[in-house]
């Protein structure tokens, strides 16, 4: 499998990743990340609201087996209210898809959003302003 090595993504999904955390916050919110892959470049174009998604204090868990089978999923993004944007342990335990972006507080700019690859990786993101 090719290394993803660069996540493109919507300014206005970016956006409304960020107005989901900050509604959320101080909890998690977790979506889905929705768009293509062309070799080694994945631009994400929508998100989708996880159904059942419980959001806590700790990791905003999902049950993964009520995700749709849809070839447009990318990953997962969740928010990490502490500010901190390293993956824990269980972040990369719960890894779905082919990426993992994670936002930090307070979630304003392009510093605030990280993304990784399944092995555990730091990916370059790129923001299309459009
Ligand atoms: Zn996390």
């Amino acid at each position: 499998m090719a290394k993803t090595v660069v996540v493109l993504i919507d300014r206005e999904v970016l956006d409304s990743i960020f107005i989901s955390a900050k509604q959320l916050y101080p909890k998690e919110t977790i979506l889905v990340l929705r768009g293509k892959k062309k070799r080694d470049t994945i631009h994400i174009t929508d998100l989708l609201v996880p159904p059942l998604a419980t959001y806590g204090y700790g990791f905003a868990n999902l049950p993964f087996h009520m995700l749709p089978m849809d070839f447009s999923i990318m990953g997962l993004v969740h928010s990490h209210p502490s500010g901190n944007k390293n993956a824990s342990s269980v972040d990369t335990n719960n890894f779905y898809g082919r990426i993992m972006m994670i936002v930090g507080f307070p979630y304003e700019t392009e510093q605030d959003i990280v993304a990784y690859n399944c092995y555990g990786e730091k990916i370059k993101i790129q923001v299309i302003n459009e």
